[in-house]
């Protein structure tokens, strides 16, 4: 990935490059092709078909059905309309159960939206999280009572590749008969996911080698709750998510989508060959580093590490010419607070100023691993 005008690219936790096969896939869409899905003529026809083709490839690699696969702008707005769609749905049809619970390690689309549920009269309760990166599940459990309406977690920590213990999650909150959410978008590509288990999944196209602006969210035929929209226009999308559907997009997700499901265990074994590298040849060039969390408990590809000494941001700087790598949260990128993620570990502010994430995709190649710990090498000594 390399080349000699660009960075090597180690930033895919933030986006992941699209893949060629949906760049391809989606080209005819933008101009030759064009059709709104909902119109009648034979241009709309088209892209319909095209999209439901592409809807089909989404629900495939999760194991769900067509129908379940709600269109969105991203994981944002899945976790948006999860949240806020489910509460709303709850009050109108007269449920009294007025709790929902999410971990300290959730997305901020996620954490904020359910904040913002406290003005309409729901109490949200925080799980904390535990020092190698997963929610602690006992103190998950403590949460749980048949007031709990809903629960939502993520599947992988954006932040830290940390993998969640999903299973107990939904096996807690079905013991008092609360729905689940869970945030798929860090786990599709990178592990195995099948949502058969959830009410509700979020996922993202650009996390997933796809385009970015579009991802789904998955609604259970099975959820004894639907959620409402939470905004208001046509009557796309299941009436759930109104907006014109982006053809172009959804057939690059959808080519994304079918990749994922060929190829999802040897860009596994990449990813994990490629971090291998990277670390013997840290551990050759003698630096002191130290690992966030444990290896075992991420998902293959994913670092997040710490120079003792360094600050991460200047790091970042001084290695910028050789690679793109980010701090431990892009998302929170210019805050002066250290991640809502980090904290949740029990990392102090100094370690957590100094973490530095890392990923290694698909698209990187050994003389990327090579290269990225050469540099941070030279940049440290
Ligand atoms: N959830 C998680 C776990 C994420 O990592 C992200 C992206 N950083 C999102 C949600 C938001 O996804 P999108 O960019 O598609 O809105």
């Amino acid at each position: 990935m390399a080349s000699k005008e660009y960075p090597t690219y180690l930033d895919g936790h933030s986006t992941t490059p699209l893949a060629h096969e949906a760049l391809e896939a989606m080209a005819p869409w933008w101009h030759k092709d064009v059709g709104n899905p909902h119109s009648p003529h034979l241009a709309g026809m088209r892209a319909f078909v095209a999209v439901e083709a592409a809807r089909e490839n989404i629900a495939r690699i999760i194991g769900a059905v067509p129908p379940e696969v709600v269109l969105t702008s991203g994981a944002t707005e899945a976790n948006n309309i999860a949240l806020l769609g489910v509460a709303a749905a709850a009050k109108r049809l007269g449920s009294e159960r007025r709790r929902i619970v999410v971990s300290a390690l959730e997305h901020k689309s996620v954490l904020e939206a359910a904040q913002s549920l406290k003005r309409d009269g729901f109490e949200i309760l925080v799980a904390p999280a535990l020092t190698d990166g997963v929610i602690d599940i006992e103190a998950f459990a403590s949460t749980m009572s048949d007031e709990v309406l809903l629960v939502s977690v993520m599947a992988v920590n954006n932040e830290l590749g940390t993998i969640q213990p999903t299973s107990s999650v939904v096996a807690l909150a079905r013991s008092v008969g609360a729905l689940v959410h869970v945030d798929c978008a860090q786990a599709i590509g990178k592990i195995e996911v099948d949502v058969s288990e959830y009410d509700f999944a979020s996922i993202s196209s650009h996390k997933m080698y796809g385009p970015a602006g579009i991802g789904a969210l998955f609604v259970s035929s099975a959820a004894t709750i639907r959620p409402e929209p939470i905004s208001f226009g046509g009557s796309q999308e299941m009436s759930l998510r109104p907006g014109t559907v982006p053809t172009p997009l959804v057939v690059g997700f959808g080519a994304a989508a079918q990749l994922v499901g060929r190829r999802l265990q040897a860009d596994r074994d990449h990813s994990n060959a490629l971090q291998k590298i990277f670390f013997n040849q840290l551990e050759e060039g003698q630096v002191e580093f130290v690992e966030t969390t444990p290896r075992s408990g991420r998902v293959p590809g994913s670092i997040s590490l710490r120079f003792p000494g360094h600050d991460a941001m200047s790091v970042i700087a001084r290695v910028a010419n050789a690679i793109s790598i980010s701090e431990g949260s892009a998302c929170s990128s210019g805050q002066i607070d250290y991640s809502h993620v980090l904290k949740s570990i029990g990392l102090d502010r100094t370690s957590a100023l100094e973490t530095l994430r890392m990923y290694f995709s698909r698209y990187n190649v050994e003389a990327d691993a090579v290269a990225a710990a050469r540099a941070l090498v030279a940049t440290l000594n």
